[in-house]
């Protein structure tokens, strides 16, 4: 059973449907439609990506395009859906030409970013890349230092767990940033404070096991 309190989940609708008619930066004139985020409202686990690309932005949702499809991968790789988590950006619009993000803009987004934080109260943040590892950590330390190194900070009011991770798209086509990917992922479900399979009781695992073909193994 969540904490969080229903009433949350009706202000994060309420929240994105004010934000669907945002004009506080120049992307506003590019965009085809606002991307606000999506997922579970009550995720423990909570993803934040740097901006929508152009599936996204024509869709309407976050990480629909290739670097989503590993994402999802990824997730599944460690027992979790995406109907578990949520998954928003630190832009909400699609930059043109999918550039990078401008400092102006993202100051003009943070604070989306931050409500969604505060109504979805996550337990852990995994941030996915740079831009969204520097401005969640409040740090200037890039993702190759920082990933797969968990630390507690406090956003809003909360306190979280921040785990910054590489981006899915920079590891489409890089097989080494896979592998470290994967292995940071791994550590997901000990964040969460879940074991990934169950595990044995202690006094159980001190038992010895019978012998192979008793257990059907052979
Ligand atoms: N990359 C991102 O950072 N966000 C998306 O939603 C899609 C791709």
């Amino acid at each position: 059973m969540s904490a969080v309190p229903v009433e949350h989940v009706d202000e994060l609708k309420a929240y994105a449907d004010s934000v669907a008619g945002c004009t506080r930066c120049r992307l506003a004139q590019g965009r085809t439609q606002v991307v606000f985020g999506a997922g579970n409202p009550h995720a423990e686990l909570m993803f934040v990506g740097e901006a929508p690309g152009f599936h996204e932005d024509k869709q309407g949702l976050p990480f629909v395009g290739q670097a989503g499809k590993l994402l999802e991968k990824l997730l599944n790789g460690v027992g979790l859906q995406r109907s578990d988590v949520f998954i928003a950006n630190v832009l909400k619009c699609r930059p043109p030409g999918n550039r990078d993000p401008q400092p102006d803009e993202i100051e003009a987004c943070e604070s989306h970013l931050f409500r969604q934080i505060e109504l979805i109260e996550p337990t852990v943040v995994a941030t996915l890349g740079n831009f969204a590892t520097k401005l969640l950590s409040g740090r200037p330390l890039g993702i190759t230092r920082v990933h797969g190194q968990e630390q507690e900070t406090t956003l809003g009011s909360r306190s979280v767990v921040l785990y910054p991770l590489y981006h899915p798209a920079a590891a489409l086509y890089t097989p080494a940033m896979l592998k470290v990917l994967e292995s940071d992922f791994g550590r997901i479900p000990d964040l969460l404070g879940r074991a990934v399979a169950p595990k044995l009781e202690p006094e159980l695992a001190l038992v010895p096991s019978p012998p192979a073909e008793q257990l059907g193994l052979f």
